[in-house]
């Protein structure tokens, strides 16, 4: 018997049929139906996140190319990856042909942007090349989309990008230039991302084959879903001007007992005089309810997680796309490790953790001795460089985490971690 129930677990791992579990130093076994992947790709510049959905449908959360140029303090010096001989969106768009369901020449359902920033959109650098179609220059999302096709792009301010203000700068203008020429001449559709809703990003193939999976969107431009209906308010008072961070899209996504939370840049945590209405964390966290996994807001910049946020959602696995020595902060750190904001296990993969040259970086921002405490708990993390794969078995019930090489395109798997059982599931998921 006890035989017999060993084979019912393993089978009920491997779920679909013949699909094989990911190996230490091989290829990431192909996604296969049932399964929902999110893959959180690391260029070293940015955030980009590629969601396969359960039947197939394809997601592309951010494609950024932040400028590194600069000389700046905290410094944008993570290693690009895999190396410098493409951009990051080239980088992005060969991801995404590797692992598309459909192969190489797929296109992507839908791509969102969650702000305007260019360590999420690209930033246009002076040396950002034209596009062979003459109307626009390549960087970050415009170079994703000029190599594959999108059908749907979200964005939080379409079609008038005026909110908070009017939005001019190159990279928006860009931006534009890029969406017009799509729509005109590539069936690209555009709209605005608004809050409230489950029914603009939805499984396009099969929806009647996966009930459980919804895409909730939690907020954008300040407007927060109430929990109730596709109703939303408006937390940015009349005639404020909010950052742009704030404005940021946040979404949950639930796959039968497992759920997902992604808020791009917003904050959390703020100065002693700043308003409340300028920390858009808790109003989002009392809707969002517990998840599996969460992205870290702001790349775990010192304004984000704060304890009311953590306290809520409670990860067991939290996901950092970082870039910059100041990357996570070390109050961050310490929310995110602290059982007393809330109890229980809990991982932390980071896409870029430690590397040569960020500790003098580090010293500047928080000191000497803030610094040998972030180094001795960023070496205690589940993983600190590489492409982090969330793998959700069929139905939902349990999900593995696999850290894939970002040093070169094989897509090798660097580890393993898991099985965990999703937090909606009836009874543990493991065993045997
Ligand atoms: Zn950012």
């Amino acid at each position: 018997m006890r035989v017999i129930a060993m084979l019912v677990v393993l089978a009920g791992w491997h779920g679909v049929a013949g699909a094989a579990g990911p190996i230490i130093g091989q290829p990431l076994p192909a996604w296969e139906r049932g399964l929902l992947d999110i893959h959180q790709i690391n260029t070293g510049t940015g955030n980009a996140a590629l969601f396969i959905f359960p039947d197939g449908t394809t997601f592309l959360l951010d494609a950024g190319a932040v400028n590194r140029s600069q000389e700046r303090e905290p410094r944008y010096d993570a290693p690009r990856r895999p190396d410098t001989s493409r951009r990051p969106g080239q980088t992005i768009a060969r991801y995404v042909r590797r692992v598309h369901p459909a192969g190489p020449g797929g296109a992507l359902d839908y791509a969102a942007l969650t702000h305007f920033h260019g360590d999420h959109m690209g930033t246009l650098l002076p040396d950002s090349p034209r596009s062979a179609n003459g109307a626009y220059q390549l960087t970050g999302i415009t170079d994703v989309g000029d190599e594959l096709q999108i059908r749907l792009l979200l964005d939080r301010d379409w079609p008038h990008y005026n909110f908070p203000a009017p939005s001019g700068g190159g990279m928006m203008l860009n931006y534009r230039a890029f969406l017009k020429w799509q729509t005109e001449n590539r069936g690209l559709q555009v709209a605005r991302f608004e809050a409230g809703r489950s029914d603009q990003i939805v499984l396009r193939r099969a929806p009647r084959d996966y009930p459980r999976f919804e895409i909730r969107q939690i907020a954008a431009n300040g407007h927060v879903w109430t929990g109730s209906g596709t109703s939303a308010r408006n937390r940015f008072p009349e005639g404020t001007v909010p950052v742009e961070n704030n404005c940021s899209l946040a979404f949950r996504l639930t796959y039968g007992a497992f759920t997902y939370f992604n808020g791009g840049d917003m904050a959390g945590f703020l100065g002693p005089n700043a308003p409340a209405w300028a920390e858009m964390e808790s109003a989002v966290a009392w809707v969002t309810g517990p998840v599996d996994v969460h992205a870290l807001n702001h790349h775990g910049t010192p304004d984000a997680a704060n304890a009311f946020f953590l306290s809520v959602l409670q990860p067991r696995i939290h996901i950092l796309s970082t870039y910059a020595s100041s990357q996570p902060g070390p109050e961050v750190m310490r929310r995110m490790l602290s059982e007393r904001i809330y109890p229980g296990p809990r991982e932390i993969f980071l896409t870029n953790g430690l590397w040569p040259g960020r500790r003098e970086h580090m010293v500047k921002l928080y000191g000497e001795t803030e610094t040998v405490w972030l180094l001795e708990r960023l070496a205690k993390t589940a993983a600190t460089q590489g492409h982090v794969v969330v793998r959700v078995d069929p139905g939902g019930d349990r999900y593995q985490v696999i850290v894939i090489d970002d040093a070169n395109e094989t897509g090798n798997v660097l580890s393993v971690h898991g099985p965990y059982p999703s937090r909606g599931a009836s009874k543990p998921a493991t065993g045997g």
